[in-house]
């Protein structure tokens, strides 16, 4: 069932850009494999899957030595920073900064291990109380803060929008995020590389997609519904 639904899922966003006359090779789509086993993972991969993202540290350790090791993994979920040194050397990018706090103790692991992080900004878009990020007016100040340390890069912004029946409802989300993604980018910010837009999950990626988003993270779509005591 897993090749199937990528088959449909990369078809999907494949339409999506057609419609919006960008090329498929601009757009990442991200397997969300929270909770599910390292063999359902396996099966993504053996399908062409290569990007996956995991919410919880502890799950991105027990799953990573049992898996490929081309394999890139995308921390996408809130991050405690005492938890930053369980997954520093394993992924590819932190979806989920929200607070110079967690910046500066990803900057400090980062330097431990000689490399520079790269880092999406979490992005409270529609302004809803339950969810982490910050707010649209807040961005580019944190931005300039986390410029100024040495071993992580701003690579763009990433939001999850309201859960919704009609995913034409966060279209307005996406372009708000993608409106604010292209003033930063302008502003041309030392040590700060504009070039992703990590936003649309199963209910929505289509109109992300054709937002602008350069990555999709799509769980449920690929691998199924999860079971609510596994949230
Ligand atoms: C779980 C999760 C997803 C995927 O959600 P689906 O609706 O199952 O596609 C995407 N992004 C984040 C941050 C998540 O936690």
């Amino acid at each position: 069932m897993i090749k199937e639904n990528l088959e449909e899922v990369e078809a999907r966003i494949t339409r999506a850009c057609e419609r919006s006359g960008r090329e498929r090779s601009e757009v990442t789509l991200i397997s969300v494999s929270k909770t599910k086993p390292a063999e359902m993972l396996q099966e993504a991969y053996d399908a062409g899957s290569r990007d996956f993202g995991e919410n919880k540290p502890q799950e991105i350790r027990e799953k990573y030595p049992q898996l490929p090791t081309d394999i890139r993994w995308h921390m996408i979920g809130h991050l405690q920073r005492n938890k930053i040194k369980y997954i520093i050397d394993k992924v590819c990018m932190i979806h989920s900064v929200d607070s110079i706090r967690l910046a500066e103790a990803i900057d400090e692991e980062a330097k431990k291990h000689g490399i520079v992080m790269p880092v999406l900004i979490e992005v409270n878009v529609a302004e809803e109380e339950s969810k982490f990020g910050v707010h649209l007016d807040e961005v580019e100040s944190l931005i300039r803060q986390i410029s100024e340390l040495s071993n992580i890069q701003v690579q763009g912004l990433m939001t999850i929008a309201p859960f919704t029946e009609n995913a034409e409802d966060n279209r307005i989300y996406f372009r708000k995020l993608r409106n604010l993604y292209v003033d930063i980018k302008d502003k041309n910010i030392d040590n700060v590389n504009m070039c992703n837009l990590s936003m649309g999950m199963t209910g929505d990626y289509e109109v992300a997609v054709e937002e602008g988003a350069t990555m999709v993270r799509v769980g449920t779509g690929i691998f199924g519904a999860r079971s609510y005591s596994q949230i």
